[in-house]
């Protein structure tokens, strides 16, 4: 799959590396749903490729063979196991990295998700940070860089990337799907272009549409509409995700509006939001209590 906005970033990274300019740690802030793995795992194959190109690796010579098969045996890849890369795997990781490498290249280490090292395996990546062995790479993926420590991003160098506007993010989607409408807006709550073609694919986006009547209606009545009473549990997230919308929606659109009711209104959305991020910690809770007060509360901020 083509991302046209990592373009100018692979080729700035491929360009380095074809002048030897290359550094040995990066953190690529860019978020899983605009692709931020495709583009660590288009630079881990460039930087293992024996003769690679502007735009990456060559796709023929026996490392990117083995790594296209899944098989490079001086890659490396590092995800949570649970919420949390913990200090056993950081350690792990690194342990192989002084090893030699058996293709006689680079090693490279991808991370993915990096902000979710807990402390110890952070104070276990530094030291690999400061002092990387020779011909070792490391690439640092985040969805939310700005909840890195701050000893690791330093030490890494950052790899920027334009985002793509929403209405070149619907032009790239209508080139892949038949498109009636503009479907960019629940980019914040399925996180990105690439994460929106696929629930587009799968049935989720229609479910998104329905959740947004839903809430339109229920705020506006001031009941929890049927549609929201039976979601089943997997869909909680996105139903507060897609009310959080609808709020910021109801903000664009009532600029002239009374301020001290924006203001309450903005509240209110953030509220929803820690109650999305608070979620895993809530196992057992009555969600529809939590709906039904959301649209009482609403009321309360919009007649008061
Ligand atoms: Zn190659």
């Amino acid at each position: 799959m083509e991302l046209p906005w990592l373009t100018p970033v692979r080729e700035s990274f491929c360009g380095q590396l074809m002048t030897g300019q290359q550094g040995h740690a990066y953190l690529l802030g860019i978020h899983q749903g605009y692709g931020g793995m495709q583009l660590a795992e288009t630079l881990a194959q460039a930087s293992l490729c024996m003769s690679p190109t502007q735009s990456g690796g060559c796709g023929v010579c026996k490392s990117c063979q083995l790594f296209i098969a899944g098989n490079h045996p001086d890659c490396y890849f590092v995800e949570a196991d649970g919420n949390q890369i913990k200090v056993d795997q950081v350690r792990e990781l690194c342990q192989k990295l002084t090893a030699t490498a058996q293709q006689g290249g680079r090693r490279v280490a991808v991370i993915k998700n990096c902000e979710r090292l807990n402390t110890a395996a952070a104070n276990a990546l530094l030291k690999t940070l400061e002092e990387p062995g020779k011909g070792t790479l490391l690439l640092l993926q985040s969805d939310t860089p700005s909840r890195l420590m701050a000893t690791i991003s330093s030490r890494c160098q950052r790899l920027h990337c334009q985002l793509p506007s929403r209405e070149a993010v619907q032009d790239w989607l209508a080139a892949q799907f038949t498109l009636s409408s503009d479907v960019t807006w629940c980019l914040p709550v399925v996180g990105g272009p690439v994460d929106l073609l696929i629930a587009l694919n799968d049935g989720r986006y229609e479910a998104l549409i329905g959740l947004r009547k839903a809430w339109v209606q229920s705020l506006s009545s001031g009941h929890l509409c049927a549609n929201l009473t039976n979601i089943d549990e997997k869909q909680v997230s996105d139903a507060l995700k897609v009310l959080y919308v609808v709020l910021r929606q109801k903000l664009v659109k009532q600029k002239n509006a009374d301020a001290l009711i924006n203001i309450k209104i903005t509240k209110f959305a953030a509220k929803v939001m820690d109650t999305y991020h608070s979620l895993s910690m809530m196992p057992n809770v009555n969600f529809m209590a939590v709906f039904q007060s959301f649209i009482l509360e609403y009321q309360s901020l919009t007649t008061s």
